[in-house]
């Protein structure tokens, strides 16, 4: 019989991790506790350490060491990220997200009704 399911390439697997952890940051709690917050940062540094395309995690991990996870509140933790994936779009030369509306994109749905 046919195989169709496929290892994820580089391009697959960005895009689903990155739906993966921006949607983790939107919803984070607004008032996590200061538990919350630590385990949050050391998730940050495990997944660099572990995130299975080396070049990717290289970078990554030189990012995030000079911009440390920001934990303190939902809003914080999804505009940091949003940051860092704007960094890895800047690489790759494609467009910046304008970080305002990542609740829009990965929590609430966009204003105009379209995801409803
Ligand atoms: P993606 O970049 O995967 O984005 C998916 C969706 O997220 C977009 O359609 C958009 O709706 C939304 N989005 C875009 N930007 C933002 C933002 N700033 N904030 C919130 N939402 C946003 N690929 C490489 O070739 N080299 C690398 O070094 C590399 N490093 C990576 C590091 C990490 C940690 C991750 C998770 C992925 C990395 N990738 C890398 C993969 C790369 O970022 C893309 O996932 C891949 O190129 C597919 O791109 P895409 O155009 O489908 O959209």
């Amino acid at each position: 019989s046919q195989h169709k399911d496929c290892p994820l390439d580089k391009d697959e697997l960005g895009r689903s991790t990155w739906g993966f952890l921006h949607s983790m940051a939107s919803y984070f709690p607004e008032k996590p506790t200061k538990s919350q917050s630590a385990d949050m940062t050391k998730f940050f540094n495990i997944f660099a350490q572990f995130y299975p395309c080396e070049p990717c995690a290289l970078d990554f991990q030189e990012d995030i060491s000079k911009n440390p996870p920001k934990t303190k509140s939902k809003d914080e933790l999804a505009k940091w990220l949003c940051e860092r994936h704007n960094t890895v779009n800047a690489k790759l030369r494609k467009p910046q997200f304008d970080c305002s509306k990542v609740h829009e994109r990965w929590r609430d749905g966009w204003l105009d009704g379209s995801c409803d």
